[in-house]
């Protein structure tokens, strides 16, 4: 990965080599952190990163989840984001923040560890197939269970299912997974969501197994100025492979059309027309040349 001069923890801009944990830091061994994906884009007035406040908030969020206690506030962690960017002298990166439960007990309960924060941001392209259609593979893993976690947090121990899942299809020549729910309907991928365009309307899981991401809010947003159609409903997976587009959504993969889901192909594995219209959009939107969307950038000064 390439680097960048200075990583944020606990209110210190540290060296990038310097940035270390110690190895009985809670979090590591047992997955009880939270984390964000964010990314900065150029604009036209510098640098902005997109939608910084909702993902502040699901950081807040995820925490809470895991009755973390926060040592800084929201305002705090999204000026530390702004100078971090500053600083490192990025145009155009991928920004992670993490809470973490640090050094003091290794129990499993965390209660009594420190919460420790860190922020790193570095370049970083596009995360799949970018202008290509790519390969998914429905994976043999299912989605965590509802009941077994709280599926909308962000919550670090969880992306063991997305290793699993990925791993195995890497393995079986794939680019990607795909995860079933646990009722056997389509859920998300890895770490991307997914739609399908059928007869011109756009759908999208409804699942309550799922993280419903801001790119999938963009993604709806964009289909409603497209007078689009969107529906938000169990899909199952004779559904996905009869559908006429396919694409996956997420900060790091942003919009990445899906040419194969198994051996089915789709689209002539080609990107097809409503997801390249969504993506075009979506790029003016994320580099502020859409004027009713500039509310979701946050400027580096
Ligand atoms: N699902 C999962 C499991 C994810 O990790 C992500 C990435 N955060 C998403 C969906 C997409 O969310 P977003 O669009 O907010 O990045």
């Amino acid at each position: 990965m390439e680097i960048s001069r200075k990583i944020w923890i606990n209110d210190k801009f540290l060296n990038w080599d310097d940035a270390n944990i110690h190895i009985l830091t809670h979090t590591f061994h047992y997955g009880g952190g939270v984390f964000e994906g964010i990314r900065t884009y150029n604009t036209k007035k510098g640098p902005a990163v997109f939608r910084l406040p909702e993902h502040i908030d699901r950081l807040f969020y995820s925490a809470s989840c895991l009755e973390m206690e926060i040592p800084f506030t929201k305002e705090k962690i999204k000026n530390a984001v702004l100078e971090l960017i500053k600083i490192n002298n990025l145009s155009e990166c991928y920004i992670r923040p993490i809470v973490y439960f640090g050094y003091e007990n290794m129990g499993l309960n965390p209660k009594g560890c420190p919460v420790d924060v860190g922020i790193a941001t570095w370049p970083w392209g596009a995360y799949l197939g970018g202008r290509e259609a790519i390969k998914v593979k429905i994976s043999k893993y299912i989605r965590l269970h509802p009941k077994s976690i709280i599926s909308d947090a962000k919550i670090c121990g969880y992306y063991i299912n997305s290793i699993f899942a990925s791993l195995d299809a890497k393995k079986s020549g794939f680019d990607e997974a795909l995860f079933l729910d646990f009722e056997g309907n389509i859920a998300e991928g890895p770490g991307e969501n997914i739609f399908m365009v059928k007869d011109e309307k756009l759908f999208t899981p409804n699942s309550n197994s799922i993280l419903k991401g801001f790119t999938r809010d963009t993604v709806i947003n964009i289909a409603k100025d497209l007078n689009v159609e969107v529906e938000e409903k169990t899909i199952t997976v004779e559904e996905l492979k009869s559908a006429d587009e396919i694409f996956f959504t997420g900060t790091a993969a942003e919009i990445q059309p899906i040419g194969t889901i198994d051996e089915t192909i789709i689209n002539r594995r080609k990107p097809g027309e409503i997801t390249e219209k969504i993506k075009s959009i979506y790029q003016k939107i994320i580099h502020g040349e859409e004027d009713k969307y500039l509310k979701w950038l946050s400027f580096v000064k």
